[in-house]
């Protein structure tokens, strides 16, 4: 198969697939999406990077809501800001939150990295997040080991497109968070995790 002919993957599903499978398949499987406090937050935050463009300061042109692919990766996405200075794309997302233990943001921004490595012919070593509730950007490199995170995440979330089912649910203190509870209702229909899930969880999202 050629790479072009790989189902794409939206960047956005590798976020949704770390957080909980589920709520990946949920949205980009069975198309439901849900409003909640967080999700509208978030969307607020981007509301300026939303808007496609460009700027240059001081020799920095950024780039905003910037369309993102790879042909090789079979990928797809937007990108909130790229700053081009010196030649190499930097990349940065926005995060309306603190920092997590669990790299799922660092993932997405990895994947961008990968279409911008392709959309530019060069490579991208880093990237940044923006963290709203602390008002700073937080530097992420992008390391042989998250770039092995990240390609392992799109293989995942490729699988479970193309399988097109929504795993079943496992009720998590996550899940208070998640603006799908209302349609997944994991206390009705999920599994009651065993211990060594919970334990895999309390590692992973530990603050
Ligand atoms: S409510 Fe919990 S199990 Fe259901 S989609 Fe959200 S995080 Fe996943």
């Amino acid at each position: 198969m050629l790479p072009s002919d790989l189902e794409r993957v939206p960047i956005s599903a590798l976020n949704q697939y770390l957080f909980c499978p589920r709520r990946c398949a949920l949205m980009h499987v069975e198309g439901i999406f849900i409003e909640n406090e967080h999700t509208i937050l978030g969307s607020l935050l981007h509301d300026h990077s939303d808007e496609p463009g460009y700027e240059t300061d001081e020799g920095v042109t950024v780039l905003r809501a910037l369309p993102l692919f790879s042909d090789r990766y079979g990928l797809t996405g937007k990108a909130d800001i790229v700053e081009l200075g010196g030649g190499t794309p930097l990349p940065v997302e926005y995060k309306k939150g603190k920092k997590r233990h669990f790299e799922n943001d660092d993932v997405q921004l990895c994947a961008q990295a990968l279409c911008l490595e392709e959309m530019f012919g060069t490579g991208v070593p880093e990237g940044c997040i923006y963290h709203a509730a602390s008002k700073r950007r937080r530097q992420v490199l992008f390391t042989a080991e998250l770039r092995a995170e990240t390609l392992s995440a799109i293989e995942a979330v490729r699988s479970l497109l193309q399988a097109g089912k929504v795993p079943p649910a496992i009720l998590m203190p996550r899940c208070d968070g998640c603006s799908l509870r209302p349609v997944c209702m994991p206390e009705l229909t999920g599994s009651a995790p065993s211990e060594a899930w919970r334990q895999s969880q309390r590692d992973l999202w530990k603050a």
